[in-house]
């Protein structure tokens, strides 16, 4: 069985946590955290909530051209994501893919033979990415860059019935301690 590191976007691997899709830039080393992912054994999947798009304020094909141009970005000198998901709805909508609900977790597993209790959820947001990992029977990273220092502060209290299994700086970080 194979297994995965799915990854939160915005706040994780570069841009800030709320901000919006078209100021996103990767951090500096993203890249590189991929990179040792993948020679690490892992698949790369980011996973990323877009309810702007549900709501009438981001329009899709705005966020698809993001979602293309960040995509290309990544994969500009090797191929380092092996998918790249986003949820386009609100939480009314009763979808299975908004994070922390598991669908596109259990999409992937099933269509690549992933190992989920092998495989990592990594976020800055506690409330969707460590109660993800939770949900789908993964260990869970919080890294401190984007709202990861606010979801262990103030928005504490939308996750606390959970912990993280680490806390690391960045997503470098966090790949190198994995
Ligand atoms: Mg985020």
């Amino acid at each position: 069985m194979k297994k995965a590191i799915f990854y939160d976007l915005q706040g994780t691997l570069g841009g800030e946590a709320t901000a919006s899709i078209d100021s996103f830039a990767p951090y500096p080393f993203a890249k590189e955290a991929l990179a040792l992912a993948k020679n690490k054994g892992y698949l790369n999947i980011i996973i990323t909530n877009q309810s702007k798009i549900s709501k009438g304020i981001l329009p899709l094909d705005v966020y698809l051209r993001e979602h293309d141009r960040i995509l290309n970005e990544f994969n500009s000198d090797e191929l380092l994501i092996d998918e790249f998901l986003f949820c386009p709805h609100q939480s009314s909508d009763n979808c299975n893919c908004k994070k922390p609900k598991t669908g596109f977790i259990d999409q992937c597993a099933e269509k690549y033979s992933i190992d989920v209790s092998q495989s990592y959820v990594i976020g800055d947001m506690g409330k969707n990415e460590i109660v993800l990992a939770h949900n789908a029977g993964c260990k869970g990273i919080l890294v401190l860059t984007g709202g990861g220092k606010d979801s262990l502060g103030k928005f504490r209290s939308t996750w606390a019935d959970y912990e993280a299994d680490m806390i690391a700086e960045n997503v470098l970080e966090a790949i190198k301690s994995i």
